[in-house]
Parts: structure tokens; C-alpha cells; sequence
């Protein structure tokens, strides 16, 4: 089990680190959300490119209270998150700063960028359906819509309806369908549950392998993770268990969300920061990025990792993730409403 880390402690034990750099040198501070496995290969490569040293305080929760306790002494210049609910977040909260860039601009697709630039996808992954290979027949389920339907009661498994993955597949949906059609789906979700909303993506999973339920929501890169795993190789038998689904391909196509990067509203080093995002936009960090976390590349034409290539081309929802994100409040209303994790 990974420790959760609070990101005030994680800050307080590193300090001297982020302190104020040696006069004159150059440098930027990061706060990530992302494991240090993900982003330090291409960091180490950014700092011999630049030779600006790039600090970074590793976290899995409590940035956003951080930011804002710190206001403008943050020694954070830039942040690195996952899922544009959290990115929305911090906008809200004032945050973040605008961006203009044309590199960011040329390299991320307008869909997957904030419309002032407060914040930036850097990689993207889409949020599936894993079913059984055994007791799912083709065309049971094409649809998150399907997923409500009455052929499905008691075989649906997924995480709680307030973690920021499930939040924003909710926003997405009142985006696509309007509140009204999103609320009659969720109780319909709800009544086909297998059990009680617990657990994270992959125990979904792990779910559908022991025979709980037969179908789950989970993001593509779990999938990698889970066919790939040396250190827990029970892990291989649940992704072997089951085929991943892109749903609503006859429609509006898959949710996609982002793992994405912004620059903090009191950034003392701002041209650094833009310089570290234009970098992780460009060829070299989108490849290592993307394969690192079996993610895909946020920009066109990075070739993908074999095993994330072989899950086949799909059609993703071409809704900006602005306007997702403006559902998230409604969103979590609702889960609140029809009392999804109860
Ligand atoms: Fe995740």
C-alpha cells in the first residue's frame, strides 16, 4: 500500500529545499500530484537542457488548502495534477495564472487547455468500461448511458461518486444530457450496483476477476499498470479477467480527462515555470510522460506506447474540459442527491 503523504508535512520536512535558491541560479519550484517515477526522468533531462534546477515537493493530497495558506509566500511556481476537477479547483480558488504561449498553444489541442491558459493538459487518458470477459456478451454494454439500463442490475462495480474521476464523468454527462437525464442515470447506475461504491480503479477490477460484478469504470492506464505488475502479479490475473470498452463510440465518444500543469498565481519564477510546461509539451517529455503511466500524449502525432496502442484508436468526447468543469458543482450535488456511495 502506498503511503498518503500530506502535502503540509511532505513541505514542511523539504523546506530547506525550497527555500530561496543560491543567488543567482537558476531555478523552479514545483508542487506534483504526480509520483516522482513519472516526472524525474524528464525534470533530470529539462535541468541539463536549461540548467535550471527544478525543486519539487511530491504530495497526494492537501495542495490546494497549501496554495491557498501560503498565498502569495508559496514558494510554489507551478503544479503538476490529474483530472481537470482539480484543476478547476484551484482556478476557482484564484490559484493559478494565466498563460500565453505559443508552444503550449501549437502542441495542446484547445479542448485540453484552460481558454485563458490557467492551466494546461500535459497527458490524457480516457475513463472506460472493463468488462468481464466471461459474462459480458458483445453489445450488453456500449454506452456509460448502458450502465443504468435494467439488464445491468447488480453487476456494476466502481469507485465512490465523490473521487474527482467520477466527479467529472458526471459533469461530462450533465454536459452532454443535462442535469435532469444525468440524475435519472446516476440512480439508475445506483440501483445496478453490485455493492456499495469503495476501493480505487484497479480493486474494480480485482471485483470483476472474484465474480462480484461484471462490469466497472476505471481510467485506460490502470489497465497497463495492472497487466504489468512484477511487484503484485495477482494484478496481471484481474486485467486478464477482463477487455476494455470506449464507450459511447455510436455517439459523443469517451470521456477523456488529463493530467495537466499551471502556473501558481504568486510564481516568483514565472518564465521558468513556462519554460518547464513548454518542455513537458514538447516530443520528448509527451513520450516519456505518456509511457511512463501508459497514458496517451496530449500532443498529435507522439507515437504511443505499444500496449496503450494495442488498445485500438477510439473516438473521445470533443467537449472542452472548461466546460465540463463548469458542471462539477452540479455534479457533486447529485451524487449527494440520489446518495450514490450510501
Ligand atoms: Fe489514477
Amino acid at each position: 500500500m502506498k503511503k498518503t503523504i500530506s502535502l503540509i508535512a511532505a513541505a514542511a520536512a523539504m523546506l530547506p529545499v525550497l527555500g530561496p535558491g543560491t543567488a543567482g541560479a537558476e531555478e523552479v519550484n514545483l508542487y506534483s500530484y504526480r509520483q516522482p517515477f513519472l516526472i524525474q526522468p524528464f525534470l533530470d533531462e529539462f535541468t541539463r537542457q536549461t540548467g535550471i534546477k527544478v525543486n519539487v515537493v511530491y504530495a497526494q493530497k492537501g495542495m490546494l488548502q497549501r496554495l491557498k495558506a501560503e498565498g502569495r509566500n508559496t514558494p510554489a511556481d507551478a503544479v503538476l495534477t490529474v483530472d481537470i476537477s482539480r484543476l478547476d479547483a484551484l482556478t476557482n480558488a484564484e490559484l493559478l495564472q494565466p498563460v500565453s504561449s505559443p508552444v503550449l498553444d501549437r502542441n495542446i489541442p484547445a479542448q485540453y487547455r484552460h481558454p485563458q491558459g490557467h492551466w494546461y493538459g500535459l497527458t490524457t487518458r480516457a475513463r472506460i468500461i472493463y468488462v468481464s470477459k466471461d459474462r459480458v456478451k458483445p453489445g450488453e454494454v456500449a454506452s456509460y448511458e448502458d450502465l443504468a439500463k435494467p439488464h445491468m442490475k447488480g453487476r456494476v462495480c466502481t469507485r465512490s461518486g465523490k473521487h474527482v474521476y467520477t466527479v467529472s464523468l458526471i459533469a461530462s454527462i450533465i454536459e452532454a444530457n443535462g442535469e435532469k437525464a444525468t440524475e435519472q442515470w446516476l440512480r439508475g447506475v445506483k440501483a445496478n450496483l453490485a455493492r456499495k461504491p469503495q476501493g480505487n480503479d484497479r480493486a474494480q477490477v480485482k471485483a470483476i476477476k472474484d465474480g462480484v460484478c461484471d462490469v466497472s469504470l476505471g481510467n485506460t492506464y490502470y489497465m497497463g499498470k495492472m497487466a504489468t505488475n512484477d511487484k503484485k502479479p495477482e494484478q496481471r490475473q484481474w486485467a486478464a479477467s477482463v477487455n476494455i470498452l470506449f464507450p459511447n463510440q455510436a455517439g459523443r465518444g469517451t470521456h477523456v480527462n488529463i493530467s495537466g500543469a499551471a502556473v501558481t498565481e504568486h510564481a516568483k519564477n514565472k518564465a521558468n515555470a513556462v519554460k518547464l510546461l513548454e518542455f513537458l509539451s514538447e516530443n520528448f517529455a509527451q513520450k516519456m510522460y505518456a509511457d511512463q503511466n501508459f497514458e496517451y500524449p496530449v500532443k498529435a502525432g507522439v507515437e504511443l506506447h505499444p500496449m496503450v496502442a494495442g488498445w485500438g484508436k477510439f473516438k473521445s468526447d470533443a467537449v472542452n474540459l472548461d466546460n465540463v468543469a463548469k458542471h462539477r458543482a452540479a455534479a457533486t450535488k447529485l451524487v449527494d442527491r440520489v446518495n450514490f456511495d450510501g
